[in-house]
């Protein structure tokens, strides 16, 4: 029903920032004064494009400790993920350091988001193309450059994201918000129904019916299982995943406070689990 062109430019103005959603160097900026100001580490995974594709973690990381992975930015035009993350590291305190280990891939695909546009500047899109093969990553026809880079640190990736998967995506058709979740459960539990209602108290939950072919109920697309990035994590044994959807025709500022608030209840709810 819904179609997306990859390349048309979507731009906003964020009050909170201060910039363009698509402003990539004061996005850069902004992330290097919390890296710096929590102590994470950087490693980086390879390039996209002129950019350099980074993980962040957290230091010292324990093995008493849950591993959770919050990505961003694999669509470019779906700016009010890197954002939001960057307004959840900004609130974050070094001390949910000593509870969890966290690992960050704020901005996948930067070559999109700088111009505001959903593939990379090859045409690519990021979140295709992760195949399992015989318990190892491996790339297909429509693996992106960044998708390749990824795939290439799927041990590590896997580590990282040992007790979550939160992954942040937009829809820019939309007014109503949704989840993609996992969980290894016939129905989706408490952990997908919270997180959901962590986006339903910024935007209208979507209405039961069809979203990309898949079926959407009381705001939740359960245990889909694509070759998108997270459902990738999930096979090589996440133990919750989710992939948040929140409305791009929606204010960006509301979006940025939606996506900052998942998180944060995605951590919530995996340190509950425990
Ligand atoms: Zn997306």
């Amino acid at each position: 029903m819904s179609s997306r062109d990859p390349f048309q430019s979507y731009t906003w103005k964020s009050d909170i920032f201060s910039c363009d959603s698509n402003d990539i160097s004061t996005f850069y900026a902004r992330l290097n004064e919390q890296v710096t100001r929590l102590g994470l580490l950087e490693r980086k995974l390879g390039d996209a494009g002129r950019y350099p594709l980074n993980l962040y973690q957290s230091p010292a990381q324990k093995s008493g400790q849950p591993s959770l992975l919050i990505s961003a930015g694999f669509h470019g035009e779906e700016a009010a993920g890197p954002w939001g993350l960057l307004h959840f590291l900004n609130e974050l305190e070094p001390e949910l350091f000593q509870q969890i280990n966290l690992s960050l891939l704020p901005l996948v695909n930067p070559t999109g988001f700088k111009r505001g546009h959903r593939f990379n500047q090859l045409g690519e899109n990021p979140n295709r193309g992760f195949v399992l093969d015989n318990g190892r990553g491996k790339s297909n026809d429509d693996t992106s450059a960044e998708g390749k880079v990824l795939l290439e640190h799927s041990q590590l990736l896997q580590a990282a994201s040992k007790d979550g998967i939160l992954t942040c995506h937009e829809d820019v058709l939309l007014t109503d918000t949704y989840i993609y979740s996992f969980e290894a459960n016939q129905n989706p539990g408490p952990f997908s129904k919270h997180l959901r209602d962590t986006l339903g108290q910024f935007f209208p939950i979507a209405q039961d019916g069809e979203i990309d072919d898949c079926p959407v109920r009381d705001g939740i697309i359960f245990n889909h299982f694509d070759l998108s990035f997270e459902a990738f994590l999930v096979r090589l044994g996440a133990s919750v995943g989710v992939c948040s959807e929140t409305p791009g025709k929606q204010n960006l500022d509301q979006r940025i406070l939606a996506n900052s608030a998942i998180m944060q209840a995605f951590i919530d709810q995996v340190n509950a689990r425990q």
